[in-house]
């Protein structure tokens, strides 16, 4: 069998189409666009190309977006100051500080995203949007795992009473996840770095979430035929000798690596393709979903406070 292939690029286009629409309406409306602050600092290259494409994807969708660049050598207490501003802005419906911090503040990560104000918290990391999303009443949920739930949803995939194993229990990725297949009525395990024998678990599955973070972690002993197999991972590799072990002596993608330095494959091994029903690429499958997941939150997030305001139920 080789794998359906779940690209996320046209489920992407897709969602940002029907934004687009969505987000001229509010504008017309509340009079303003919704307004997006991204918050950066330090100037760490890979943030840098991050912060750039969500600035580009949410002013094509016609968010306003602005962008708080602070220098590396900034200290918590301006970064909060930062927060506490967008916090108070009328003109500002979601907030991001792009993670990882600068090492000197690293430590201060959870009490900024405890100061965005929950209505503001697009990345959905607060404890109140963390609580909502438990009790199955989140507006804002987490990027990477709504585009997911998207991907799957709009892939035909059925949740419903069906078997989910998520691999990885970060804030993030994969509590978010589970709660996520949970609220969609799937049957939900979670694994970890302690779960003991994680490829029979995870061989019972229908749907798999492998959300790591080490390359080629899941192989095809760990996925039933047929399965679903989604793949979160994002790993940059520089070893070209663990490139052609992992892809293979002959794989086209080795080109990049001797280019570019570094090659980014998921946590997935290439020979899963080969038992899965369905798998998503790394790059090209999850990763676009999560910038369009971050402008419906800002959207959601933008609708919601301008019911508060008018005092309409929200
Ligand atoms: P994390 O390091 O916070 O969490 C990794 C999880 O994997 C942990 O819960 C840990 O228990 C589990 N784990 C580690 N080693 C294990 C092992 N040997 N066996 C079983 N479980 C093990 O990482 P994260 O933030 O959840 O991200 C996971 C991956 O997803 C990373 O590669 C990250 O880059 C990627 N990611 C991608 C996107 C996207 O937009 N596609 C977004 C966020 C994260």
């Amino acid at each position: 069998m080789t794998a359906r292939v779940l690209e996320g690029a046209p489920i992407a286009i897709q969602i940002r189409q029907e934004l687009h629409d969505r987000v001229a309406d509010f504008t017309r409306h509340a009079g303003r666009p919704p307004g997006l602050g991204i918050v950066l600092v330090g100037d760490d290259a890979a943030s840098e190309i991050y912060v750039q494409n969500k600035l580009k994807a949410a002013k094509e969708t016609g968010l306003r977006a602005d962008f708080h660049h602070l220098p590396s050598t900034v200290s918590l207490a301006e970064v909060l100051a930062t927060v506490e501003r967008l916090n108070l802005s009328d003109a500002h419906d979601g907030i991001l500080v792009q993670d990882p911090l600068p090492p000197a503040i690293a430590s201060g990560t959870r009490a900024i995203f405890d100061t965005n104000v929950p209505e503001k918290d697009i990345d959905a990391f607060h404890p109140v949007n963390v609580g909502r999303l438990s009790q199955g009443r989140a507006v804002l949920a987490a990027c990477t795992p709504s585009g997911v739930i998207e991907m799957l949803v709009r892939s035909g995939i059925r949740l419903e009473g069906s078997r989910a194993v998520v691999i990885g229990r970060s804030d993030i990725v994969g509590k978010p996840m589970a709660l996520l297949l949970l609220h969609r009525d799937a049957t939900v395990t979670i694994c970890h770095s302690k779960t003991r024998d994680l490829p029979s678990v995870s061989a019972e599955a229908d749907i798999i979430v492998a959300a790591v973070g080490r390359p080629g972690f899941v192989r095809r002993s760990f996925v039933k035929p047929g399965a679903t197999v989604v793949d979160v991972g994002i790993n940059r590799i520089t070893d070209l000798a663990m490139a052609r072990a992992l892809l293979g002596a002959d794989s086209p993608r080795l080109g990049v690596l001797e280019r570019r330095g570094s090659l980014v494959v998921g946590d997935v091994h290439p020979e899963v393709a080969e038992v899965a029903g369905a798998l998503t690429p790394v790059p090209g499958g999850v990763g676009p979903l999560t910038i369009a997941m971050l402008l419906k939150n800002t959207l959601l997030a933008a609708e919601a406070r301008l019911r508060a305001a008018s005092g309409t139920a929200v």
